[in-house]
């Protein structure tokens, strides 16, 4: 059982990495600041923590947070015993971190992605689970391992973000008792609310509203998608996560079957995030090297906004929406 050869490995390993992945969000920092506690507490001894982009405002309240360092901060030249990736699609997902999983004496992938290969030593990958959060609930209770309440507020937030706070299809009975798991052990879900959805800076609101207000529609209003260019962030001074909820507000529109956001990351590099109602979006990112959830997926294009938006609505056409 690949749940006791995690704790055999981690039992065994003196230095530890954990790895989150590149443009964080609510599971991937809850399951690295998790890693961290239950780690502590279980094994008494301290992992490292390393997540290659900035990390949100937004999620500054989890347990550990400011343990996890940036790729700069860090000296590249060490190996690790072990290093474990968590909600990590793709060894690209990674980032420049990726040097550090290479040379690790061994590695472990813990994810919920249907599109996630199996790219470590160990994989313990759930593509029913809600989120890598849920995995990690499992796999804690599965080796009774104690989860105090701070391990809790980390897996509650991963499982909350990743289900659209309990909205998506990802909403299982499941995640729910998962959730329902870490309330008995002592977390608030209205604090927890409160800090992740209702602690957004103006500038945010502003900035999400002029993309909204720019939506160009196609295929009989069933295409929704919006663009984020580098100087409209600057000009209303958004945070870094400021595409963070975007493509869902697109995806509300009654007609939207497919909705797009296209953000410009440099010239000919544009990051593209995409969700659908029914339709399976993953298998769309993938032509583009990407992946995710058949709902919510995304890719990275080595090309202008413009073209990325061409190239995405060709692919879209070749399917039936
Ligand atoms: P996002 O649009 O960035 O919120 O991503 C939606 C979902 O797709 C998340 O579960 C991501 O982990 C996944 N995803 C985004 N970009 C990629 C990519 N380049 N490769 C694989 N999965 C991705
Ligand atoms: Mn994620
Ligand atoms: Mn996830």
């Amino acid at each position: 059982m690949s749940y006791s050869q995690l704790n055999d490995i981690i039992k065994s390993s003196k230095n530890i990495l954990v790895i989150s992945h590149i443009n964080p969000d609510g599971d991937t920092l809850g399951s690295i600041c998790a890693m961290s506690e239950i780690i502590r507490n279980n094994f008494k001894k301290e992992c490292e923590l390393l997540c290659v982009s900035k990390i949100p405002k937004t999620y500054e309240f989890l347990p550990n947070i400011s343990k996890i360092k940036t790729l700069e901060s860090f000296d590249k030249s060490r190996e690790f015993d072990l290093v474990i990736t968590v909600d990590v699609a793709a060894p690209d997902r990674m980032g420049d971190a990726k040097i550090l999983f290479d040379k690790a004496k061994s590695t472990t992938n813990i994810d919920h992605h249907k599109t996630n290969k199996g790219f470590a030593n160990l994989n313990i990958i759930d593509p029913d689970a809600s989120s890598c959060g849920e995995v990690l609930a499992d796999i804690f209770k599965g080796l009774d391992w104690k989860i105090n309440l701070e391990t809790a507020t980390c897996l509650y937030t991963a499982i909350l973000t990743d289900t659209g706070s309990f909205r998506y299809d990802n909403t299982t009975e499941k995640a729910l008792k998962s959730a329902a798991d870490m309330i008995a052990i002592g977390v608030k879900p209205s604090e927890i609310y409160k800090k992740i959805y209702e602690s957004s800076s103006k500038n945010h609101v502003l900035f999400q509203a002029y993309c909204i207000s720019k939506t160009e529609f196609c295929e009989n209003d069933k295409v929704a998608y919006t663009t984020v260019f580098k100087k409209d962030i600057e000009k209303f001074n958004a945070p870094e996560d400021c595409t963070e909820g975007l493509t869902e507000k697109l995806r509300a529109i009654v007609t939207t079957e497919i909705a797009f956001v296209v953000r410009q990351l440099n010239a000919n590099m544009s990051k593209v995030s995409m969700r659908s109602k029914s339709k399976d979006v993953a298998e769309i990112c993938e032509v583009f090297g990407g992946g995710g959830h058949k709902l919510a997926a995304g890719c990275v294009v080595k090309c202008s906004v413009e073209d990325t938006i061409k190239k995405i609505l060709e692919e879209i056409k070749k399917r039936e929406i």
